[in-house]
């Protein structure tokens, strides 16, 4: 039998990362919380736990993200279903959730989200404004699944759902547009600690601005007059950025920053 005080030992899972990803494997395969495990390391894994938590650390130990081995990652205030056919939902994306809050306070809103992955923008926006309406799109009928079933564990009733790329499956206009697009460059070496990921949910041509540039030019088309574009962007593309809003015509363009100080999104109004 294996038992937790014996992996808490192994410095295989010796590093701070590793023994976080050890206990959420662990509290998996046992059906046990994490506090239950920290306070009885004498618990044991029965043969058959052993085999499933071996698996387990075998595909974490290969490189797989932690989110798609526990099926799991949690955004605002809720765990969301995640699978190699959606984006991890990252912490900096809850700064673009926040300043939407902020400029729609005491409004009633209309909202898109255009490339919803796991519904995390959707469904948080929702989860704080049940009298919001929204309609998230996006092109992978797979991911559109995941978001789905997302929304229905937290019975969001006010999320519709729609295939197509962008603005495609779009008829009608909105007070918000809100997207978190590719916009990883082709050739950014970072992309190599993200080749499980959908490459489609992460990379954009044109040094990773084509979607975004895509975005910016038709946007207004489906936002009402003042109506306001949020778009998440990487840290080095603001200026970039800010431009193309400029040139579709938005006010007041300002970029904002995530949790680690870096620009990450910027917004502008009609
Ligand atoms: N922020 C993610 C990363 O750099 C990318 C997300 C995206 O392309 N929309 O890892």
């Amino acid at each position: 039998m294996t038992i937790v005080r014996e992996l808490k030992a192994d410095p295989a899972w010796q590093e701070p990362l590793d023994r976080d990803a050890l206990y959420q494997l662990l509290s998996q395969v046992t059906g046990k919380s994490i506090t239950m495990l920290k306070a009885f390391p004498e618990t044991g894994l029965s043969p058959a736990q052993t085999a499933v938590f071996d698996t387990l650390s075998r595909r974490y130990r290969e490189g797989e993200p932690l989110a798609y081995i526990l099926g799991e990652q949690g955004f605002w205030s809720m765990m969301l279903k995640v699978t190699p056919d959606v984006l991890i939902p990252r912490p900096d994306t809850e700064c673009l959730v926040e300043a939407v809050l902020e400029l729609g306070k005491d409004r009633i809103w209309r909202v898109a989200d255009l490339g919803t992955g796991s519904g995390a923008i959707a469904l948080s926006l929702a989860q704080e404004h049940p009298q919001w309406s929204f309609i998230a799109t996006d092109a992978s009928a797979a991911a559109l699944a995941v978001a789905r079933a997302n929304a229905e564990t937290y019975q969001f009733s006010n999320i519709e759902f729609r295939l197509g790329s962008w603005f495609e499956p779009l008829d009608c206009r909105f007070h918000c547009i809100v997207s978190n697009p590719p916009y990883i460059a082709d050739d950014d070496s970072h992309m190599s600690d993200l080749g499980q990921e959908p490459r489609s949910a992460l990379v954009a041509a044109d040094q990773g601005l084509a979607d975004i540039d895509w975005l910016t030019a038709h946007a207004a088309q489906y936002l009402h007059p003042q109506g306001w574009l949020l778009i998440e962007h990487g840290w080095q593309q603001g200026e970039a950025v800010r431009e193309l809003f400029r040139r579709s015509g938005f006010l007041d363009v300002t970029t904002g920053y995530d949790y680690g100080g870096n620009p990450r999104y910027t917004r502008g109004h009609l």
